[in-house]
């Protein structure tokens, strides 16, 4: 049976799947200088023979690779930047393996790899004679900063793709049909008047421009939909006390469950920031949109498809050192707190006391998802994605307990369980012309009721946010 054999082949990977995931573990680059892990996957593509393109419009670390050619041409995204800050060695308690270093805490070091492992399965295959098409990898920068796929989808990288698949880690196995926060990311710039802090009367400051639009924001709180949520941070303008600011910037976001709704608040935040300005004599010189995602809109056929798969693996292959591990971790949370942790991942509560998700769960969910992502490609093309299980049941992402189990054996494993998963479903999606109709029936379908823009402007470059 081929796909046994798709499956096998990714066992055979494994090893230096796993070495690759650890490598770009051990060297966590943020989001936008993902040079080495980009350079790491760039080159092993390259030696198994795709056409490999690093560095794409206004991305130089992202990566287009391609094998086979005609229809269906099915896309695997992964992703692979770092955390600030989030440094920690791969063991179950909390120990900074650099000070003041990056760290792995959303797994996306499994991500890109797990995809990798799939498209390699599948190029043998085509190779082989056995499956027709094309497969494509698509390294996307800058997931954290939520702009990476942004700018891939506006330069049009994913034209002429029939399908996109991607996964994320978790504590769960699920198939992921409910769709996340839409989010909108924009810093608000406000310029001054510099003047002597004893003189400040022929002074003009950014800074109380800043804190008054936050003042006002957080009134603006009560008089919008409940569901639309908004966080903000002062960027450091550099300036001592002693002198009134004429610079400084606040950077929001905003999100919601849907993209509409931002549309509708959004302005209203940025009425608050210009009254702030008038209100301190300053000039809103800038309103500058970052980045931020729709939400996801999942293809259900899709999910169906890989939740079958993961079914018919029966969950990602843990050992018992990998139990010990988890148990280790799990043991220093309240029943509280892993409750909680188990909820996001739409654990059912059967498997609260679980320290590892070895199970697939079916459930279908339509509890909107408590995270956003760059997820607008899901908008244009049909997007299957699924959640497989990277860390212990409880564990939230963007921790220390994540970051330490995306360089062990819990993450490695549960990143081949990916692999497998999505290589299973291409070789479906390759193979039986009447799914791929579903899935392309039901995408025209979904598709009456959206209409998509990108978020970015036609000249915007990806920028990160400098914190200090
Ligand atoms: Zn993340
Ligand atoms: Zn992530």
């Amino acid at each position: 049976m081929t796909k046994q054999k798709i499956w096998d082949s990714i066992d055979e990977h494994s090893q230096m799947l796993e070495k690759m995931a650890r490598d770009i573990w051990e060297n966590p680059e943020v989001s936008l200088e993902e040079v080495y892990a980009s350079k790491v996957q760039a080159t092993a593509l390259e030696e198994e023979g795709f056409n490999v393109t690093l560095g794409l419009k206004d991305l130089p670390t992202g990566i287009m690779a391609e094998y086979g050619q005609g229809t269906p041409v099915i896309g695997i995204l992964g992703e692979y930047d770092a955390l600030e800050t989030l440094s920690q060695d791969s063991v179950p308690e909390r120990k900074i393996r650099v000070e003041g270093g990056h760290g792995h805490g959303c797994g996306h070091n499994l991500i890109g790899v797990g995809a990798i492992g799939a498209v390699l399965a599948i190029k043998e295959a085509i190779e082989r004679g056995e499956l027709q098409g094309t497969i494509r990898y698509y390294g996307c920068p800058a997931e954290e900063e939520l702009l990476g796929k942004l700018f891939m989808l506006r330069d049009g990288y994913f034209n002429n793709c029939d399908v996109l698949l991607y996964w994320h880690p978790s504590s769960n196995n699920i198939p992921w049909r409910a769709p996340c926060l839409a989010v909108t990311s924009a810093v608000f710039s406000f310029k001054g008047l510099t003047a002597h802090a004893p003189q400040a009367h022929i002074g003009r400051s950014a800074l109380d421009a800043v804190e008054l639009m936050n003042v006002g924001a957080n009134y603006l709180r009560e008089h919008i939909p409940r569901d639309v949520m908004f966080h903000y941070s002062i960027l450091g303008n550099g300036i001592a006390p002693n002198t009134v600011a004429d610079r400084c910037q606040s950077w929001y976001m905003m999100r919601a469950p849907k993209r509409v709704m931002l549309d509708e608040v959004f302005p209203r935040l940025v009425d608050v920031a210009k009254g702030a300005a008038m209100m301190t004599g300053t000039t809103l010189e800038n309103v500058e949109i970052l980045g931020g995602g729709n939400e996801v809109i999942c293809n259900q056929t899709l999910a169906d498809l890989l939740e079958k798969n993961m079914k018919e693996l029966g969950g990602p292959a843990f050992t018992e050192e990998d139990y010990v591990f988890a148990k280790k971790i799990t043991d220093q949370f309240s029943p509280e707190q892993k409750t909680m942790g188990a909820r996001v991942f739409q654990i059912p509560p059967e498997y609260y006391d679980k320290d590892l998700m070895d199970k697939v769960v079916s459930k279908p969910s339509d509890e909107i998802l408590p995270f956003s992502g760059d997820c607008d490609p899901s908008w244009v093309f049909p997007f299957g994605s699924t959640f497989c299980a990277t860390w212990p049941v409880g564990v939230f992402t963007h921790t220390w307990q994540a970051t330490a189990c995306t360089g062990s054996g819990i993450g490695f494993h549960g990143m081949l369980f990916a692999s497998k998963t999505l290589a299973g479903g291409c070789y479906e999606l390759m193979t039986d012309s009447d799914l791929m109709k579903k899935v392309k029936d039901e995408f025209q379908e979904t598709s009456k009721t959206l209409h998509y823009k990108v978020n970015i402007g036609a000249d915007a470059v990806p920028k990160k946010v400098k914190l200090s």
